[in-house]
């Protein structure tokens, strides 16, 4: 894409009452836009690496099996009165509406509504219709879904918004062992998903409280100042525990012998056993092998792709702006010409295009100062830069955002070198 046909821009400031630096950097590079505190629009450059982010998770998710679908964001108020879900005393962070008074024909406030802020009842009461014999199990059920919270404190910027987007997927098994092994699978996709994002490294499979079906569930949190939750982590040998649920700080039970470290982290990912409690409530049933009627065993697994994206601006950021691994950068090139290059700047851009790069070509007519710092700023992993002065030599200057290394590179083996 050409940069002087992007209809954002750059500025100096992020807007006063914004903490958060994924917040302040994304907006300052033009990524996303604050429509108020924790609700942000995504730009063309934001949207391409909450995308990117997506896509990946998509393709672990169904790598294990799960089937894509997209349920409705408005929900019946019954369905959560089953669960004992809806009352406000018990969940607190209800976004709730209603139908058009005028539809009733008492004239009365219409039908009461929710916003979904997580799916559980909608679809196991969805599925009850699909599922009669043990041969309809195991499955599960995925989607990239918009939630609704109304959470207390929105100061965290993406990674803490009122309305957000999650992918959560369902699992749903015959029974405990069988959960178990779907459990452990989705376990093993999430830590390729952090992986392939580039959180593997400061990313740590954390075990946390299980609600009362199983002992643990296990959150990813990946460690930053940014974050809202504080673990406790075996310098050796990664395990770690949420001080939810640590009774005191101890020794590693993993390896033993060392001590356990304090750290502040942000939860980017969730999985968790619920056992039969919403098969149980919305009668999704099966018959056994020997004719039994048993509710299905069920897991939930969440992850925020906007967290996820404003937990990688918190951990790789640097002073000079945004810092992207190539899996998730909106663009994985940024072609930057300064100077009078003429067509080969052009040139450049189209044989990259033709080769299947995808590369943002700054045609901007500014200096290279304003250039070479929106650049960094927005962060792309690989700069090239053509000049006058690299032309002498038939060459351009290629630089690594992450490492700031620059080299060099003759124009005939760049495609090679990216
Ligand atoms: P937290 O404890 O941080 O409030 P949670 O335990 O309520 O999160 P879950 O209900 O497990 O979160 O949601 C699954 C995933 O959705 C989380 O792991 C996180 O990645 C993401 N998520 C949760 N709340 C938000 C939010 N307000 N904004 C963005 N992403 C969120
Ligand atoms: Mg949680």
């Amino acid at each position: 894409m050409r940069q002087s046909q992007l209809f954002t821009k750059t500025r100096k400031e992020a807007p006063k009452d914004e903490v958060a630096k994924n917040a302040q950097l994304l907006i300052r590079a033009g990524y996303i836009h604050k429509e108020m505190a924790g609700v942000y629009a995504y730009l063309p450059l934001g949207l391409r690496t909450l995308n990117k982010i997506v896509g990946i998770i998509r393709e672990e998710m169904n790598a294990i099996g799960g089937q894509e679908i997209f349920m409705s964001s408005l929900q019946r108020k019954e369905l959560w009165e089953v669960t004992d879900r809806w009352d406000d005393a018990k969940v607190d962070n209800w976004f709730k509406t209603n139908l058009n008074a005028t539809a009733e024909a008492d004239g009365k406030r219409g039908k009461e509504l929710g916003l979904g802020f997580t799916h559980e009842e909608p679809i196991t009461n969805m599925l009850e219709q699909f599922v009669s014999s043990y041969k309809d199990l195991p499955f599960s059920v995925y989607q990239f879904q918009t939630k609704f919270r109304n959470e207390l404190r929105a100061k965290s910027g993406i990674m803490r918004a009122r309305e957000f987007l999650m992918k959560d997927l369902y699992s749903f098994s015959k029974d405990d062992a069988s959960h178990e092994d779907f459990y452990e699978k989705a376990k093993q996709a999430y830590i390729k998903i952090f992986e392939r994002v580039g959180l593997g490294e400061q990313t740590y499979v954390t075990y946390a409280s299980g609600g009362s079906f199983s002992e643990f569930s296990h959150e990813f949190q990946t460690i930053t100042d940014a974050g809202e939750d504080t673990i406790y982590l075996c310098p050796d040998c990664r395990l770690a525990i949420n001080k939810e649920i640590i009774e005191k700080q101890s020794v590693c039970v993993g390896c033993g012998g060392k001590e356990l470290d304090e750290h502040t982290a942000v939860e980017v990912g969730n999985i968790f056993s619920l056992g039969t409690r919403f098969s149980e409530a919305l009668n999704l049933m099966y018959v056994d092998e020997h004719n039994k009627k048993k509710p299905a065993v069920m897991g939930s697994y969440g992850i925020g792709p906007g967290r996820v994206m404003g937990t990688i601006v918190e951990v790789l950021a640097d002073e000079k702006g945004l810092v992207w691994p190539k899996s998730i950068a909106p663009f994985a090139v940024h072609l930057v010409s300064l100077g009078n290059v003429g067509e080969t700047a052009s040139q450049l851009y189209q044989s990259l295009l033709d080769g299947n790069v995808e590369v943002l070509f700054d045609d901007r007519d500014a200096s290279a100062g304003v250039k070479l710092a929106d650049s960094e700023l927005l962060g792309m992993p690989t700069r090239v830069v053509i000049s006058p002065k690299t032309l002498e030599r038939q060459s351009v200057e290629v630089t690594d955002r992450a490492t700031g290394e620059t080299e060099l590179v003759p124009l005939t083996g760049l495609m090679a070198r990216l």
